[in-house]
């Protein structure tokens, strides 16, 4: 079940303040508090929903669509298209995620890491 409380919850309700870079009527992007790489940017869609599978079951089209239509269109403000980025997106418990509203890391700005 969504938690209403989660961070991101807050941070879209402008509870709590956000670095943001992007914005639209389905989605958000904005700098993470603790960043893993030069650039490290997370993507919300503005649909309430855990993580990846439960946004693909459960919102509609037209904001899947445009949410992940708005990630290329933060990858071109950032120009790290050619350079190359890494998108994550971590779910459950084995997948280590932390925040529970589904949300999609831009890493880029240097060479990304093995995994592991
Ligand atoms: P997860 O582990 O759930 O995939 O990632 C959650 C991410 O959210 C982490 O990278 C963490 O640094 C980031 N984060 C947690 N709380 C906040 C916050 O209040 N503001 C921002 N901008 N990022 C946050």
């Amino acid at each position: 079940m969504y938690d209403e409380n989660n961070i991101f919850a807050k941070i879209l309700r402008k509870e709590i303040p956000c670095d943001k870079v992007y914005e639209d009527e389905f989605s958000l992007f904005f700098k993470d508090i603790n960043p893993q790489a030069k650039i490290h940017i997370l993507g919300i869609p503005k649909f309430p929903c855990t993580s990846f599978s439960d946004f693909l079951k459960n919102a509609d089209n037209e904001s899947i669509s445009f949410f992940f239509k708005s990630v290329q269109i933060v990858i071109n403000q950032l120009n790290i298209e050619e350079s190359g980025y890494r998108l994550i997106t971590n779910s459950g418990e084995d997948g280590g995620q932390e925040v529970p509203h589904f949300h999609i890391h831009i890493l880029a700005g240097e060479k990304i890491g093995a995994l592991r």
